[in-house]
């Protein structure tokens, strides 16, 4: 469904680390991921963290967001966009997603702003990008921040410019299951030093950078990656391109074995976006009312992992209760109508051309047996 590509590099990187970086080599690999992450999207800086998710929570801390504070997420996303609001006592407000993007819809979002609203996390979904231009238009006529979730982006691109270019700040999570993994980890980018300074306290039990006399000046928390994962991360940063190639290719099997089954939809691709393709994802058209509960056990009866694109995060029981997500309910239409027909398909790294085409008459197999039932 989802792994990664490991290569003599990596194991080599991964060696030298566990045999070199302690005592003042400590964080050679750190400084040599972190300066490569950071000149990929264009940046001043990136931090090396445990996860995307601790990335998402510093930034909402970062930028003072708390108690009382509301911060528009989109719909359609993994859990992850969204917990860290919760962390920190502020109100996640659900926007819809647009058709054509999967990702948060400019005219939702405006609408939700009101006089509370701090910030907003617009998230890359799947290697998508929304129109960023039109984001940050909004956001500055309105002054809330953007937040980027480019946790399943990275190496995609928006007009030429890379994902993690566009917030305020921006985290990427390099889990196992993503295009580039340091096992588990994430980066948080940023250009304004008062932030990245924020961030660098509050990652380290509320010590002042360079602090060597244990002296705590806040309560903070403990966010950082080993020397091991950076290692690991720098190696698969110098292979990045190979890395999204794979997954483009991957994307192209999929779309020409699948070409003339008009029963399914697969990834946006509109102009401007370069599309980096974490997840093949085919949408099942939805008057056809194949649910995806109904395909993803079929195909795994054939031998077939897929997974449910993700469900709205207002309808699902962690949030379900809110008044927010009722609302959402009520207005987020689009989001309604594509989550319910959407599976991802198998996109790891190592697929062979060969499993792509037996994954296509599985599941071509599969909704016209549905379709039939
Ligand atoms: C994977 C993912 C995250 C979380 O990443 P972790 O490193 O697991 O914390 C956040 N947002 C999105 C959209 C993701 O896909």
């Amino acid at each position: 469904m989802a792994g990664p590509s490991i290569t003599q590099k990596e194991i080599d990187y991964v060696t030298e680390a566990v045999r070199s970086a302690w005592f003042s080599n400590a964080n050679v690999f750190h400084d040599r991921f972190e300066q490569g992450f950071a000149a990929h999207c264009g940046r001043r800086y990136a931090v090396s963290l445990p996860s995307c998710t601790s990335g998402l929570h510093l930034a909402l801390l970062a930028l003072g967001i708390g108690a009382g504070d509301e911060v528009i997420v989109p719909d359609a996303t993994w859990i992850a966009s969204v917990a860290p609001v919760s962390y920190v006592g502020a109100v996640p407000v659900f926007a819809d997603i647009d058709a054509q993007t999967w990702c948060v819809s400019p005219e939702s979002l405006d609408t939700l702003i009101t006089p509370r609203t701090k910030a907003a996390i617009v998230v890359d979904l799947y290697g998508s990008m929304p129109d960023w231009d039109r984001l940050a238009a909004i956001a500055q006529r309105r002054g809330i921040a953007l937040i980027e979730d480019a946790a399943e982006a990275v190496g995609s691109r928006w007009r030429e410019r890379p994902a993690g270019a566009f917030g305020e700040l921006s985290a990427f999570s390099f889990h196992g299951s993503k295009t580039l993994t340091t096992g588990e980890g994430g980066m948080l980018v940023v250009d304004d030093e008062r932030l990245l300074d924020r961030v660098m306290r509050l990652r380290d039990h509320g010590r002042k950078p360079g602090d060597v006399m244990f002296r705590n000046e806040e309560i903070g928390f403990k966010y950082k990656m080993s020397a091991m994962q950076a290692a690991l991360g720098a190696a698969q940063l110098e292979r990045l391109s190979e890395l999204v190639d794979a997954k483009r290719r991957i994307f192209k099997w999929y779309a020409e074995e699948l070409d003339g089954c008009d029963e399914v939809t697969l990834n946006p691709d509109v102009p401007g976006l370069y599309n980096s393709y974490w997840m093949t994802t085919v949408i099942v058209r939805p008057e056809l009312g194949i649910r995806k509960e109904a395909v993803i056990p079929e195909l795994k009866r054939q031998g077939i992992d897929a997974r449910p694109f993700f469900y709205p995060l207002s309808a699902l029981p962690a949030y379900a209760d809110t008044a927010q997500a009722e609302l959402a309910r009520a207005g987020n239409l689009v989001s309604q109508r594509i989550t319910p027909y959407g599976i991802n398909l198998p996109s790891g790294l190592t697929l062979e051309r060969d499993q792509v085409a037996l994954v296509c008459r599985r599941l071509r197999d599969c909704i016209s047996a549905l379709a039939s039932a």
